[in-house]
């Protein structure tokens, strides 16, 4: 049994859309437990920051823009195998390739804006929950 905790967004488009609920539900249904959480907003220098590693793709700037237009639900979760079964929760980046039932394929509008974000390894899970929570926030 590997990982234990992920790293989550709903993203703005999933606020927008009051979604919050529905999709923290879908997300506890499946045996997440949520060990920190909050509503929050991204700054420009944030985004940029938190994703650092597509700063030469070319939809980085509206990447920025869109997650920092408006406030974020930033969770960490914990679970065996959480990061991969997390990504299997919400599916393919782009919802159309997202299997059927799975967060992306419901809720997500495009390949930019696609609901929530998950970790892709424990140890940017590590980092990402590290970027957005204290050590006092996480339980
Ligand atoms: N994204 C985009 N266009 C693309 C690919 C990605 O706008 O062609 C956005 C999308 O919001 C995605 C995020 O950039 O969730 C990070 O991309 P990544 O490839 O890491 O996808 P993820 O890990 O979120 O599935
Ligand atoms: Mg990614």
């Amino acid at each position: 049994m590997t990982t234990k905790r992920t790293f989550t967004m709903l993203k703005p488009d999933s606020v927008e859309k009051g979604n919050i609920g529905i999709i923290l539900e879908k997300i506890t249904a499946s045996g997440f437990r949520i060990a920190a959480m909050k509503l929050t907003q991204m700054t420009k220098a944030d985004a940029e920051e938190f994703y650092a590693i597509h700063k030469e793709r070319p939809f980085f700037a509206d990447l920025v823009s869109y997650m920092t237009r408006g406030p974020i639900v930033a969770a960490v979760l914990e679970k065996e195998n959480a990061v991969e079964d997390f990504r299997t929760l919400i599916g393919a980046t782009n919802p159309v390739e997202a299997a059927e039932g799975t967060i992306r394929n419901m809720y997500a509008t495009s390949i930019s804006e696609n609901a929530v974000h998950g970790s892709d390894s424990d140890e940017n899970a590590a980092i990402e929950s590290a970027f957005h929570f204290s050590g006092r926030e996480m339980f």
